[in-house]
C-alpha cells in the first residue's frame, strides 16, 4: 500500500506551520481555496525577480524567457488534463470567468428561443447565473436536473429533461457543498446523442482526482488554479478546438487580434483569440508549478488518504447528538456538510475559528441546492491531502467541547420585554471592560438572550434582510409624540446567536430615536470601538452592515 510522507508534505506548505487566534492552524476550508506549496510561491517570486516581461510581443531576452515559461505552463495544463492540443487551453481568471466566456461567446451566438440549457440544482452560482443571463439574452430556457434523496443527480429526471431541444448541458464534476461526484462521462455520452454541447465545471475535481478530458469527451472543461494549490486569479478554460475555432471572441483588445484597421479587424488564432490584454503571467507560471507539485505525489495514496480523513470525520460527526449530516453516497470528494440542531452553523464556525480551526459556513454559493435541502446553509469541512487524522480528531474534540460549554452556559434565548434593552452607553462600557476579544465575543453571544420578542406575524419573506448568512428578520413601528416628532422602534430576530447579540447592540443604539437623528449618527464608530470590524469574520461583518443598511433605509423613508 502506498502512503504519503505527511510530515514532509506539510513542510512544503509554509502556511500550515502558522497559528490562527493563538492556536496551530487547522485548515479545513480547502474547497474554498487550497494552500500553496513553497514550490509555487518560489516560482512566482522567481518570475518577478528574474524573468518579468510582457509575453509574446517584445523581442528581447526577458520577454523570450517569460513567453517560454508562460507557454510551458500552458502545455503542462494540456498534459495534466490530457487535452489533445495546447491551443485548446485558454487562460482565464478562474472557473467563473471560463463559464462566462462560454456562455457569452458560444451560448450567445448559438442559442435561440426554442433551445434549452440544462444545468443541475447542485451547481455553484458560477454555473447558474451566466446561463440565466444568456437565456434572457437569447430567449432560450434554463432547465434544472433535480437531485435524489441521496443527493445525487437524478438520472431518470435527466433522461426526461434531455431532448432534442437541449443545446447545452452544463454540470459540475463534483459538488462544492455536498461533495457528490457526478457520472459526467455517461451523462456527456447521453447529451451527445441529442446533439448537445457539454460543459463540465471541474473546480472541485482537479485537486482531488485525475482528469482526462478526451476520455470524458466534454466539449468544455473549466477550473481555477487556486483550488489546486496554485495562485488566485488564474484559471483554465479547456475547449475542443473545433468549438473554440468557431466561437466569436468574448473580450477584445490587444493580443487577441491579427490585424486591426478601421476597415475591419481580424482575430488571432487559438488560444490568443480568447486572451485579450496582458495575461496573468505569474499566475500561469505558478499554476504550472502547482501541477508539477501534484504530479510529484502518489495519486492513489492521495485519494486514499483524503477518503480516510472523510471516513474518520463522518464517524466522529455521527457520534455527536443532534448533528445532522447532509446525506452523501459514494463517490464523493473529501468533504462533509452538516448542521447541529439548536445552533446556527455560523455560530459554531466562529467558535471553531477561535480554536484555530478554519471551516466554511453558509450557502457555499449554492442557494438553489440549499433551498432544495430546506437549509439556509451548512457547516462544511473540506479536506486536502495535507490534512492529518490528528487534525480531524482535534477538530471534532474542539466541536464537542464547544457544544458541552454551550450546554453549560445555556443555548436558549428566552426573550425578555422590550423595556429591558440595555442602555447603549452602559452596554458599550461593559463590552469594553471584557478582557480580550474572546470574552467580549462570548458576552455578545449571551446578549442575544436580551433580544426582545419579535412579532410573529412579521416573520415573513418581505421582512428578511438580504445579504446575511443566517436568516434575519427586521421590522419597525413608529410613534408620534405630542410634539409631532416621529421616533422609530425596530425589532430584529435571527437564527444565529451572534446576530441576535449584535442586534441587541443595534437596537440599543437606534431604538427610540428620530429618523434624522438615526441618519446623522455613525454606528460604524461604535463597531470600530468594540472591535467588531476587526474581529468579526467578513461574512458576519457583511451581515451586520446589511442590517444597518436596512435600518438606515427605513429611517430615510419611515
Ligand atoms: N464552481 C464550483 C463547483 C466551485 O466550487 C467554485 C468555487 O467555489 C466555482 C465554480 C467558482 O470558482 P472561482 O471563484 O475560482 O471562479
Amino acid at each position: 500500500m502506498s502512503t504519503l510522507n505527511l510530515n514532509q508534505l506539510r513542510q512544503a506548505f509554509p502556511i500550515l506551520q502558522e497559528t490562527a487566534n493563538g492556536h496551530p492552524l487547522v485548515y479545513f476550508d480547502n474547497a474554498a481555496t487550497t494552500q500553496k506549496p513553497t514550490l509555487v510561491i518560489d516560482a512566482i517570486n522567481q518570475y518577478y525577480q528574474q524573468h518579468n516581461a510582457n509575453v509574446h510581443r517584445a523581442s528581447h531576452f526577458l520577454s523570450t524567457q517569460a513567453t517560454e515559461q508562460f507557454e510551458l505552463a500552458r502545455s503542462q495544463v494540456q498534459h495534466f488534463i490530457n487535452a489533445r492540443h495546447s491551443h485548446e487551453i485558454i487562460w482565464t481568471k478562474g472557473t467563473t470567468e471560463s463559464i462566462n466566456l462560454i456562455a457569452q461567446s458560444y451560448g450567445r451566438s448559438n442559442l435561440s428561443p426554442d433551445d434549452e440549457i440544462l444545468v443541475s440544482v447542485m451547481e455553484h452560482h458560477a454555473n447558474i447565473v451566466p446561463w440565466q443571463i444568456v437565456a434572457e439574452q437569447t430567449g432560450a430556457t434554463l432547465k434544472v436536473i433535480p437531485v435524489t434523496q441521496d443527493n445525487q443527480l437524478d438520472l431518470s429526471a435527466f433522461e426526461t429533461l434531455l431532448t432534442h431541444k437541449t443545446k447545452v448541458l452544463a454540470i459540475c464534476h463534483a459538488s462544492n457543498s455536498i461533495g457528490t461526484i457526478n457520472p459526467v462521462k455517461e451523462m456527456i455520452k447521453r447529451a451527445k446523442s441529442v446533439g448537445a454541447t457539454t460543459l463540465i465545471d471541474g473546480a472541485q475535481a482537479v485537486a482531488h482526482f485525475a482528469i482526462d478530458v478526451q476520455d470524458i469527451d466534454c466539449d468544455f472543461y473549466c477550473f481555477s488554479g487556486h483550488k489546486m494549490f496554485g495562485p488566485t486569479g488564474i484559471g483554465v478554460l479547456y475547449g475542443k478546438s473545433e468549438y473554440l475555432n468557431n466561437m466569436p471572441p468574448w473580450q477584445a483588445g490587444g493580443e487577441m487580434i491579427e490585424r486591426v484597421s478601421f476597415d475591419g479587424t481580424t482575430f488571432n488564432r487559438l488560444p490568443f483569440k480568447f486572451e485579450a490584454g496582458t495575461p496573468n503571467i505569474s499566475g500561469a507560471i505558478g499554476l504550472g508549478a502547482a501541477i508539477r507539485f501534484i504530479q510529484s505525489l502518489d495519486s492513489d495514496a492521495r485519494v486514499q488518504h483524503e477518503d480516510n480523513l472523510r471516513a474518520i470525520a463522518i464517524k466522529r460527526a455521527c457520534a455527536i447528538p443532534n448533528l445532522e449530516l447532509v446525506r452523501q453516497v459514494q463517490p464523493t470528494v473529501s468533504l462533509l456538510s452538516f448542521n447541529i440542531s439548536g445552533y446556527h452553523a455560523s455560530d459554531i464556525g466562529m467558535l471553531l475559528d477561535k480554536q484555530g480551526i478554519a471551516v466554511r459556513t453558509g450557502h457555499h454559493c449554492t442557494m438553489p441546492l440549499m433551498q432544495h435541502l430546506g437549509l439556509d446553509g451548512t457547516l462544511r469541512m473540506s479536506f486536502s491531502f495535507y490534512n492529518t487524522e490528528a487534525e480531524v480528531h482535534h477538530g471534532f474534540d474542539c466541536l464537542e467541547k464547544i457544544l458541552a460549554a454551550e450546554k453549560t452556559t445555556g443555548n436558549d434565548s428566552t426573550p425578555v420585554p422590550v423595556s429591558t434593552l440595555p442602555d447603549i452607553n452602559a452596554l458599550t462600557e461593559s463590552l469594553l471592560a471584557a478582557r480580550g476579544w474572546e470574552s467580549r465575543y462570548r458576552m455578545i453571544m449571551q446578549l442575544g438572550k436580551q433580544l426582545p420578542a419579535y412579532p410573529e406575524h412579521l416573520r415573513s419573506e418581505q421582512h428578511i434582510v438580504p445579504g446575511c448568512d443566517s436568516t434575519v428578520w427586521l421590522s419597525h413601528t413608529q410613534s408620534n409624540s405630542a410634539s409631532e416628532t416621529i421616533t422609530l422602534e425596530f425589532s430584529i430576530d435571527s437564527n444565529a446567536r451572534i446576530i441576535k447579540g449584535l442586534s441587541v447592540i443595534l437596537l440599543s443604539y437606534y431604538n427610540g430615536r428620530q429618523p434624522e437623528d438615526i441618519l446623522s449618527s455613525n454606528v460604524e464608530t461604535l463597531f470600530d470601538t468594540l472591535g467588531l470590524s476587526k474581529h468579526l469574520s467578513p461574512s458576519r461583518n457583511n451581515g451586520l452592515h446589511a442590517i444597518n443598511q436596512r435600518i438606515l433605509a427605513i429611517a430615510q423613508n419611515p
